[in-house]
């Protein structure tokens, strides 16, 4: 499939707006990205879609945007498929889970996701491993599930992810594990405190990882408020909703 016959951006205000919006926050990725030194192109731009609809992800599908972020189930199995009957989706879309994953859950977001974020147990890893077997036995997917293990940096319990005297265990089950893959780190700094010092611990203890795991090369780090101090300290992804689907309704968590 070429790029021509699928890129059909919606013509309307909202198109207009989300593709100003994605503009902006490309502009900041790139410059924070020359700005640390790091060549062009170090850093993934996932949008982040949560809370808005399927019709919002065929724009941005149609907008050039190739990795899509969503935080939870079973909202996010429908959209995805709400946008592939929408639309064809482009080669080389991926759609990641960002949130935290019930293990009962796990068989469904095989099935539809490239990438799972919020890893943090040995047992959601088994889970994650016989649903991606299974998912790839049904033909509803092909390469392995990549995953990232949530680092929890405070140890609060609450925003899920995995403390850092526990993180090495979790990521040799995903390494182990039959048809995942041990893609990175990620983590979101806890609200209180100074962000820097948050952004520096998670850097070094994802280095710490990938002295034993070299291919973990992700830091998934930075949203639409802290993108440039995370890719001053390294982040491989940075995960962008405000600032390009705009404010989520009051009622999201
Ligand atoms: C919602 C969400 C984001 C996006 O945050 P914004 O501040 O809206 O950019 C990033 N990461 C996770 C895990 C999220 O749940």
């Amino acid at each position: 499939m070429t790029d021509g016959e699928h890129a059909r951006p919606v013509d309307d205000a909202r198109t207009a707006e989300l593709a100003a919006n994605l503009r902006a926050a490309t502009t900041r990725l790139d410059a924070a990205t020359a700005a640390a030194g790091r060549p062009a192109g170090a850093v993934r731009l996932m949008v982040v879609t949560k809370f808005f609809p399927a019709a919002d992800v065929v724009r941005l599908l149609g907008l050039g945007v190739r990795l899509v972020g969503e935080s939870r189930e079973p909202e996010a199995g429908r959209k995805v498929d709400e946008v592939a009957a929408a639309a064809a989706i482009p080669a080389g879309t991926r759609f990641a889970m960002i949130g935290r994953v019930q293990r009962k859950k796990a068989r469904t977001i095989a099935r539809w996701a490239s990438e799972v974020h919020a890893v943090d147990s040995t047992d959601l890893t088994a889970a994650l491993s016989v649903a991606s077997l299974a998912a790839r036995d049904a033909g509803a997917r092909d390469a392995d599930l990549d995953c990232l293990v949530q680092l929890s940096l405070d140890g609060d319990p609450a925003r899920g992810g995995v403390p850092p005297a526990g993180l090495e265990a979790v990521a040799d089950a995903v390494a182990a594990a039959p048809a995942l893959r041990l893609a990175g780190v990620m983590a979101v700094p806890p609200l209180a405190g100074e962000a820097e010092r948050w952004l520096e611990l998670a850097a070094q203890i994802h280095r710490r990882l990938v002295a034993t795991h070299p291919d973990a090369r992700e830091l998934s780090l930075g949203m639409s408020g802290d993108l440039e101090a995370a890719v001053r300290h390294g982040s491989t992804c940075v995960r962008v909703g405000t600032a390009i689907v705009g404010p989520r309704p009051l009622t999201s968590p």
